[in-house]
């Protein structure tokens, strides 16, 4: 069943937001839009997006504000993503987020709720250091991750600040199991009249 939900999960890398993410979108019956797996896909194909990117990516900085927002743009426009949609990585700065909100007050949405993963950043390096072991993704050196955390600190937590006054955040502590951490997003959905239809 597919019950109309448009989210947003927020964290820093290593928050386990991406399989979060996949569980909750799944239980909704909505898609994932993430804006990473967007661009490494067009990497891996070679597409013209993916060669801009490449670079960007590999220095772990952020894709130019304009061009992100017009991907997601397009990827929102989609049929499947007309009832509801799960954003992950995106907007990661107080300008995508006024991007996003332009998108959808023309389409007369807004966002249900923001699910902040609370992780503490030695938490977030060490499951960032296995991943990078596991999945090889050559983001994930060193240098980069801890690139791509001051990025989190300094551009995207801010988006927090936004979205905080309007009462939509929910912050859920992403310390524990994978399935406990999951309950406690569902849990905090769902004081939200945020359910799974069934
Ligand atoms: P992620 O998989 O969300 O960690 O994203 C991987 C990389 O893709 C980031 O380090 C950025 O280089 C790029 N990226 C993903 N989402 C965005 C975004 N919303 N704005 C700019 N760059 C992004």
């Amino acid at each position: 069943m597919t019950a109309s939900a448009r989210l947003l999960i927020v964290g820093p890398q290593g928050s386990g937001k991406g399989t979060q993410g996949v569980r909750i979108a799944e239980s909704f019956g909505i898609p994932v839009v993430s804006t990473g797996d967007i661009f490494r896909a067009n990497i891996k194909e070679g597409t013209e997006l993916g060669q801009q990117v490449t670079a960007i990516l590999d220095a772990g900085d952020l894709v130019p504000d304009e061009l992100t927002s017009a991907i997601v743009r397009d990827r929102l426009s989609q049929d499947d993503a007309a009832a509801g949609f799960l954003l992950d990585g995106y907007p990661r700065n107080t300008h995508q987020v006024e991007h996003l909100d332009e998108f959808l007050a023309g389409r007369g949405e807004s966002l249900d709720a923001v699910i902040l993963l609370d992780v503490p950043r030695e938490e977030s390096i060490s499951r960032l250091a296995l991943r990078a072991t596991e999945q090889g993704r050559t983001d994930d050196t060193p240098e980069a991750i801890a690139h791509r955390l001051d990025i989190y600190e300094h551009e995207t937590a801010p988006i927090l600040s936004v979205y905080g006054p309007r009462g939509i955040v929910d912050t859920i502590d992403g310390v524990g199991t994978l399935d406990e951490i999951t309950e406690r997003i569902f849990a905090a959905l769902d004081a939200r009249g945020l359910r799974v239809a069934v």
